[in-house]
This record gives structure tokens, sequence and C-alpha cells, in this order.
């Protein structure tokens, strides 16, 4: 049984949406920091699923060098954007596309810009969220979730973060920056890998 999940990610958004959809589990759910784990993981994985695996792997090392988290499951996730027509691009990019320091206004307008006269049938795009768990005897899981969408051909809506308002979703008629955040997590790349997590953990 876990007792103790410790999420590597200092991002707020995501806790909250984590300790909702892994609350069944029963378990103990700790942000990195929150756990007190400081560490600068360098992700230089050549997928989102290696990129997550290095991250659990690294605080997991950590962690149980820690009393009290000897036994602790650690996960972390690593996610982005893959457009068809650029090759994939931004994908395990996604975060440093144009700059990190770069606003999401200027990535998504440049984005659009790239696929200027490009026909919808050929925009198509993916959320992909890659959510490995390390375990304390060593041993790892990795899961993916993804969300298909295609480019829009403006900026639209409020909710969300990074790529939401340009990623459209034909079933819903909006962007994922227009659905409500209940939605968007029943929906989205990271819910889907978080419930496939849940399962791999409860078997556990
Ligand atoms: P990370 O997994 O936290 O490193 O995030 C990777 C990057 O992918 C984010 O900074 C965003 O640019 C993009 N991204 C990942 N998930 C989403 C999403 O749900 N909406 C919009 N952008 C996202």
């Amino acid at each position: 049984m876990v007792d103790k999940i410790i999420f590597a990610t200092g991002n707020e958004h995501k806790m909250v949406e984590i300790r909702m959809i892994l609350k069944d589990l029963g378990a103990e759910i700790l942000s990195q920091r929150e756990a007190g784990i400081r560490a600068d993981v360098v992700e230089d994985g050549a997928t989102f699923e290696e990129n997550a695996l290095i991250k659990a792997k690294e605080i997991a090392r950590e962690a149980g060098k820690l009393p009290g988290f000897e036994n602790a499951v650690v996960l972390a996730d690593d996610s982005g954007l893959e457009i068809d027509y650029l090759n994939k691009e931004p994908g395990i990019y996604s975060a440093r596309y144009m700059g990190e320091d770069t606003s999401y206004d200027i990535k998504n307008q440049n984005l659009i810009d790239r696929l200027d006269n490009v026909p919808d049938e050929k925009r198509t795009a993916r959320f992909v969220c890659a959510i490995a768990a390390a375990f304390p005897d060593g041993s790892s899981a990795v899961v993916r979730g993804t969300m298909e969408g295609i480019i829009g051909h403006e900026i639209i809506g409020e909710n969300g973060f990074g790529y939401d308002p340009i990623f459209y979703l034909p079933e819903y008629g909006c962007t994922s920056a227009q659905l409500a955040p209940e939605k968007k997590n029943e929906l989205s790349h990271r819910g889907e890998g978080l419930r496939k997590m849940r399962r791999i953990l409860a078997e556990h």
C-alpha cells in the first residue's frame, strides 16, 4: 500500500489537480517543496517519458535520504504541445520555446503565424503528459495521457495557461482556455495520465 506520495513539482495549480484525482488512494500527498526537497534536475531526456522518469528517480534518491520518506513513492510529470505540421514542435521544448521568459501571447502568435494558410485538417495537435513513478524498491513506471485538438487561427480564452488559448477542441467548439477548470481536468492529458497512474498505484 502506498501511504506517502511526493509529486516533483513546485506548481500549485498542478498540485490541486493531483490531489483531486489521487485522493481516493488515501495516501498523504506532498509537493516536493512540502517534503523539503530542493533539487534542480536537468531534464535532458529525448522524450516526455524519459524526462518524467529522470525527474522522479532523482527526487526519489533525495527523498530516500530523508527520515520519514524512505517508503514514499515519487511522481513526476513532463508535458508539452505537439503540432503535427511542425514535426511535433514545440514538443519537449514547450516551456523553453522562444525562451522561457517570452510571454505566451508572443509564443502563441508565433505558432499561429507559422501555420499561416495551413488548412484545418493539417493543423492537428495534441497535448501530451507523461507521468512517472519511482518506487522505494528502485522500480519505476511511466504512463502517457493525451488530449487531441487543432491549432486555432487566433488567441481565445482566459482560463488555463500556456498554449491553451490556441488549442481548439472541435467537439466542444472552443479552445481549452475557454473550458471551465473542472472540464479541462476531465479532458486533459494530465488528467488522463493521472488516472492511469492512479490505477498503477492502487495495485502496487
Ligand atoms: P511542464 O511539464 O510543467 O514542464 O510544462 C511544459 C509546457 O508545456 C508548459 O510550460 C506549457 O507551455 C505546455 N503545456 C503543458 N500542459 C499544458 C496545458 O494543459 N495547457 C497549455 N500548455 C501546456
